[in-house]
C-alpha cells in the first residue's frame, strides 16, 4: 500500500486536512501518516481543533513552536527531512499557505518525493504578505494541484502547470463546515443574540503590526460598538501587538481565540463579520453572512465576485457605508461558489487513487 504524509501546522490547516484525511481513510486506499509541525501548538490554536474535528492525534509532532519566519521554516525543514527519510512516503500532501506548507514541500521535493498542494493557485499578488510567498513557492515546486476555484486553475496554467496536473475539487474548508455546522454551539461565556452583534477577527501583519493602522481600525471598532455589540476573539499575535501599542478597546468584547464549533456559531449568527482572515472570507461566503474584509486584496476572489465579501482595504468611508447598508438590511447578496458543497475531500481521494493507478506517484 502506498504511503501518504499529510502536513499540518497552523489553525487553518486543520479544517482543510480533515476531510481529505477522512476520505482517504474511508476508501482504505493508502497508508496515512499525519505530521503536525507544531507551528501552532497550544490548546486554543491547535488541540481543540483535533478534538472538535475528530482528527486523530498526529503520528509525529515536530513541536517547532513560535519563532521568526526563517528560524521556524529552517527548524521544520531540518526535522521534516528526517521524517521523510525514515517514513519513505510516496506522496506528500500540504495545505494552504503557512510556513509549514512551503518548508515541508521543499524538503520532500528535494528528496524526490511527489508533492500535492491542496488549495493551490490562490494569489493576492501582494508579496508583502508572507503567505503569498509561501503560496508562490509551494506552487512552483508541486507536482499535483488541488484547487478550490476556477481562477486558481487559470493562474496555475499561466505559471506553466500542465492541465493534467490541475484538479478542481472544491473547498475542503467548506467540507468541514458542512459537516460540523449542525453541531455549532453558542459560546457559553458570551452574552449574544442571533443577528445582534458584529464579529471581528484580525491577525494579518498589514493590519496589526502597523502602529499607524491598528489604532485607526481600533477607533472604528469602538465607534461600531456604540451601534451594535462587537465580539473580537483575539489571535495571539494581535494580543501581543495590542499590548505593545497600549490599545484599549472600550465597549468591544474581547475574548480568547475560540474553538471551531463556537466560532462557527458566532459567524453563522453574526449581523456582519469584519476580518482579514482567508478562511473566514470563505466561510461567510458559504453561510451568506455579510463580510467586510480589511485588506486591499484577496487571494480568494470568488468570495467577492460571487460571495458576500466586500474588500474594504483602507477606505474607512467605504467601511462606514458598508456597515450602514448591512445594519439597514441592505447587505450585498451572494451565492455559494461551484463545488463548495462538502464533497471536495471525497473528490480529491478519488483523484489520488486514479493518479496512483497511473503511477503518477
Ligand atoms: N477560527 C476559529 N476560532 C477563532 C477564529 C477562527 O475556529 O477564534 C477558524 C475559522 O472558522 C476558520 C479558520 O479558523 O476555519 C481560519 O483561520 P485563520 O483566520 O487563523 O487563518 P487564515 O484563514 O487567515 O489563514
Amino acid at each position: 500500500m502506498k504511503k501518504i504524509i499529510h502536513v499540518v501546522g497552523a489553525r487553518p490547516n486543520f479544517m482543510k486536512a480533515a476531510p481529505v484525511f477522512f476520505a482517504i481513510r474511508d476508501r482504505g486506499i493508502f497508508e496515512q501518516v499525519l505530521v503536525h509541525t507544531g507551528q501552532h501548538y497550544d490548546e486554543k490554536m491547535s488541540d481543540i481543533f483535533f478534538r472538535q474535528l475528530g482528527i486523530p492525534k498526529p503520528d509525529i509532532n515536530l513541536e517547532v513552536g513560535s519563532a521568526s519566519h526563517a528560524v521556524m521554516t529552517a527548524n521544520i525543514m531540518i526535522q521534516f527531512e528526517q521524517v521523510v527519510l525514515s517514513e519513505k512516503p510516496d506522496l506528500l500532501l500540504v495545505y494552504g499557505d503557512v510556513n509549514s506548507t512551503i518548508a515541508c514541500a521543499m524538503v520532500a521535493a528535494k528528496l524526490g518525493v511527489k508533492v500535492a498542494h491542496v488549495e493551490a493557485g490562490l494569489r493576492s499578488f501582494d508579496r508583502a504578505m508572507p503567505e503569498e510567498l509561501n503560496r508562490m513557492l509551494t506552487d512552483s515546486i508541486s507536482d499535483i494541484y488541488f484547487t478550490t476555484s476556477r481562477d486558481a486553475d487559470e493562474l496555475l496554467l499561466k505559471i506553466g502547470a500542465a492541465p493534467e496536473q490541475i484538479h478542481f475539487v472544491g473547498n475542503g474548508m467548506i467540507d468541514t463546515l458542512v459537516r460540523l455546522l449542525p453541531e455549532a454551539q453558542k459560546p457559553e461565556e458570551l452574552d449574544v443574540l442571533p443577528g445582534g452583534y458584529a464579529l471581528v477577527t484580525l491577525h494579518r501583519p498589514s493590519n496589526v503590526d502597523d502602529p499607524d493602522i491598528f489604532p485607526k481600525i481600533w477607533e472604528k471598532l469602538v465607534q461600531l460598538s456604540k451601534e451594535i455589540p462587537v465580539i473580537f476573539p483575539v489571535h495571539p499575535r494581535s494580543r501581543q501587538r495590542m499590548m505593545e501599542m497600549g490599545l484599549v478597546l472600550d465597549g468591544v468584547t474581547l475574548c480568547e481565540p475560540l474553538g471551531y464549533l463556537e466560532f462557527l456559531w458566532l459567524q453563522q449568527n453574526a449581523k456582519l463579520v469584519l476580518t482579514d482572515s482567508g478562511g473566514v472570507q470563505e466561510e461567510t461566503t458559504y453561510m451568506q453572512v455579510p463580510c467586510l474584509t480589511l485588506r486591499k486584496n484577496t487571494e480568494r476572489p470568488v468570495t467577492v465576485t460571487e460571495g458576500t465579501n466586500i474588500l474594504i482595504g483602507r477606505d474607512f468611508n467605504l467601511l462606514e457605508s458598508s456597515i450602514r447598508d448591512i445594519l439597514n438590511d441592505k447587505a450585498k447578496p451572494g451565492r455559494v461558489p461551484e463545488k463548495w458543497d462538502g464533497d471536495s475531500g471525497k473528490r480529491l481521494a478519488v483523484i489520488l487513487e486514479e493518479l496512483s493507478v497511473k503511477e503518477i506517484f
